[in-house]
């Protein structure tokens, strides 16, 4: 059996099993998949095509006994030549005195090692004796602990396979297999240890990614289903004709995609489960249309609804947008740390005693003092700006509240699912109609005054421009600086042409609102700003973004920042000034300039970075596979998330004899019970 101690495989002792223990290798199964992490490929080479330095392999006969030479302190060098190709080639190996004995002329050499061209010599780092052949050209390196060698592994492995090989269970059914042409498990795990060629380990390794991503959604989409017929939240009944009406109020109809996000929402509302729901879609492709459309389906139902931001500016344009597009249908109310004194007061009775229908704010709405009447639906904006425990806190107002998090970071849905686990998403992956392409140019500074001619010219048309300036990490200050000083030289550059306005973090708010509200009302033509602006807010007669020094930005956030103009229907400009001095941030003005869409720059964003540093550290709580990769093998996961789908909706676990031992693995589901506690 699998489960037996590795001890039952012959050439295994009590010393070994004790290593292999220290490896985490206890069972025979644990040794099967015990596999190698990475693999060293000897391929041998016409000598007119080995690279002077590189690493190499070559095989030929040894022609005359090596000779030993001691020098240092029990230092020594073995020479020999070695017949490649009719030509004598000179070995060198260092400090292996022992192999003397092995060497004789005639012998048949592979020897692995740095290359001398000009000399015809290799140094060897590795030899083995006999030619190459297919098999033993690809090398399995396994990682080691204690007394145990490359060696020993090798061999328990083979003992192992031969002897247990018919007790590998196969766990994919036969369609799986035949339709993505994977090879079966038993000679897969025989694969990894042993590849015979490239091909071969690429199909297995193909088939170890899918299985893993495979039995990964599985369990994810269990847990799902448990948790959300265990939650028993809210069933809202809203009004369907008011909310119809409402929504016939815009002054736009809602594209195909908003409308199918808004119905998976408001089924979830209508559901007696609790939503916790990721509504993701690109900088302007109309998350907050839909979200209005929610809350106010809410507060037909008699409840109360609140919208979490990130920032004051955020929460304060909301609240406008809100007020206007709600008119006399709710009572909204502000709450953010500049909501004070009396009227502070005042607001918090009022979202206790019901008076407000929506509340919108920051952090502010978390606090211990805010209490609400019946908090029914909540939206929280940005949300990885927000901890978990921030998003908790705000969850536990309301009895079991609906959720809707939002983000305009275009994370890969199926990473987002790994990532957000037990959350349901939703994609807006549609942007309204009659919009053009940003068209994004990349330049050098020193044609900055051409772009502030170009700034002037657009002017001129009435259209306005946002200049977001150095990012200097970890210092607000020299942010403010910047700002500033960028300020001057535009007032200097157009002197009193053009009315420029300031913004950054310090301002106080009232400042902040008043200098927003000029370049919403044009009164402003070029809004001179930190990256204060990169969330959310929305002028949509501003059609040029310049963003000065933008290789200190990482994709998503160039994107967000690019999402502040094509907001109307006027050709929109996304200028990055940029002098990268490394080839990942060549790359990214590259990938910027040629792509608009936010959920590709965020796959290539992913292939440039690490999952680790795209979630942030905090977030990033991804799975470790064996053999699988979620950033390279995004496909795959994509994939194995619609067959997971596909099997927990047909029910073919239970139904399907051919998915038998999937089910009996997932059965043993020591984790599914570790995540529900
Ligand atoms: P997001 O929050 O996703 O970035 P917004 O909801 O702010 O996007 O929408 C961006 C702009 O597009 C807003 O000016 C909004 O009024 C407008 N808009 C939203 N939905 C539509 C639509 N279906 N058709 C036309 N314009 C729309
Ligand atoms: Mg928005």
């Amino acid at each position: 059996m699998l489960s037996d101690p590795v001890t039952v495989i012959k050439g295994i002792g009590e010393k070994l099993a004790a290593d292999l223990g220290e490896m985490g290798i206890h069972t025979v199964e644990d040794l099967l998949y015990y596999f190698p992490y990475r693999y060293d490929v000897f391929e041998i080479k016409p000598l007119s095509e080995l690279i002077h330095e590189d690493k190499v392999t070559i095989e030929g006969r040894i022609i005359h006994e090596p000779s030993l030479n001691f020098y240092g302190k029990k230092k020594s060098r073995l020479s020999f030549s070695i017949e490649v190709e009719g030509v004598a080639v000179k070995a060198v190996m260092f400090n292996r005195a022992f192999a003397k004995k092995q060497l004789n002329p005639g012998d048949t050499l592979t020897l692995t090692g740095k290359w001398d061209a000009h000399r015809l010599q290799i140094t060897v780092s590795n030899y083995k004796k006999g030619l190459a052949n297919q098999q033993s050209a690809i090398q399995p390196m396994y990682s080691l602990k204690g007394d145990v060698t490359n060696y020993k592994v090798k061999k328990a492995v083979r003992n192992a396979i031969k002897t247990y090989q018919d007790d590998v269970p196969e766990l994919l059914p036969e369609q799986y297999l035949e339709s993505y042409k994977l090879p079966n498990r038993v000679n897969a795990v025989s694969t990894m240890h042993f590849p015979g060629s490239r091909v071969d380990l690429k199909h297995a390794r193909r088939r170890f990614t899918y299985e893993e991503f495979l039995l990964f959604q599985l369990k994810m989409q269990m847990l799902r289903k448990i948790k959300r017929e265990s939650t028993t939240g809210n069933a809202q009944h809203y009004e369907s004709a008011a909310l119809g009406k409402f929504i016939d109020s815009f002054p736009f109809s809602l594209t195909k995609a908003q409308g199918k996000a808004m119905n998976q929402i408001l089924a979830d509302m209508k559901s007696p489960y609790r939503m916790s729901r990721l509504l993701q879609g690109d900088v302007g492709s109309g998350k907050t249309a839909v979200a209005e459309a929610c809350l106010y389906a809410s507060i037909t139902a008699g409840k109360q609804g609140a919208l979490m931001v990130p920032t004051e500016i955020l929460a304060e344009q909301h609240f406008q947008s809100l007020t206007e597009t709600f008119g006399q249908r709710a009572s909204i109310v502000l709450l953010t740390g500049s909501v004070k004194g009396k009227k502070r007061k005042e607001t918090l009775s009022a979202i206790e005693n019901h008076e407000a229908d929506i509340v919108v704010g920051t952090h502010a709405l978390i606090q211990d003092d805010v209490f609400f009447n019946d908090l029914g639906f909540v939206i929280v904006d940005e949300q990885h700006r927000f901890g978990v425990e921030q998003r908790r806190a705000l969850r536990e107002k309301g009895l079991n509240p609906d959720v809707l998090f939002m983000t305009a970071t275009p994370i890969p849905r199926t990473l987002a699912i790994t990532a957000f686990g037990d959350m349901d998403v939703s994609v807006i992956d549609e942007m309204p109609s009659g919009r053009k392409a940003i068209e994004t140019y990349w330049a050098k500074e020193n044609t900055f005054e051409r772009i502030l001619q170009f700034i002037a010219k657009r002017a001129e048309q009435g259209e306005q421009a946002y200049v977001v300036c150095p990012l200097i990490e970890e210092s607000d200050k020299l942010d403010i600086q910047n700002a500033v000083d960028l300020y001057h030289q535009l007032e200097g550059f157009y002197s009193g042409s053009l009315q420029i306005g300031l913004m950054h973090g310090r301002l106080a708010t009232d400042e902040k609102d008043a200098v927003m509200k000029q370049f919403a009302n044009g009164d402003v033509d070029i809004l001179v700003s930190t990256t204060v602006v990169e969330v959310g807010v929305n002028v949509t007669n501003a059609t040029i973004m310049v963003i000065y020094d933008a290789e200190r930005f990482g994709l998503s956030q160039l994107h967000q920042l690019r999402g502040r103009v094509g907001r109307g229907e006027k050709q929109s400009y996304c200028i990055l000034i940029a002098d990268p001095k490394g080839e990942t941030g060549k790359e990214r003005m590259r990938i910027m300039t040629e792509t608009n869409n936010g959920f590709e720059l965020s796959e290539q964003d992913l292939k440039l970075r690490g999952p680790g540093d795209f979630f942030g550290k905090k977030q990033s709580g991804l799975p470790e596979f064996r053999v699988a990769d979620m950033i390279h093998d995004y496909k795959a996961l994509e994939t194995a998330r619609q067959d997971a789908e596909e099997i927990i909706e047909n029910g073919l676990l239970e139904n399907n004899s051919a998915f038998r031992q999937l089910q009996i693995y997932l059965e043993d589901g020591t984790v599914l019970q570790e995540k529900l506690d």
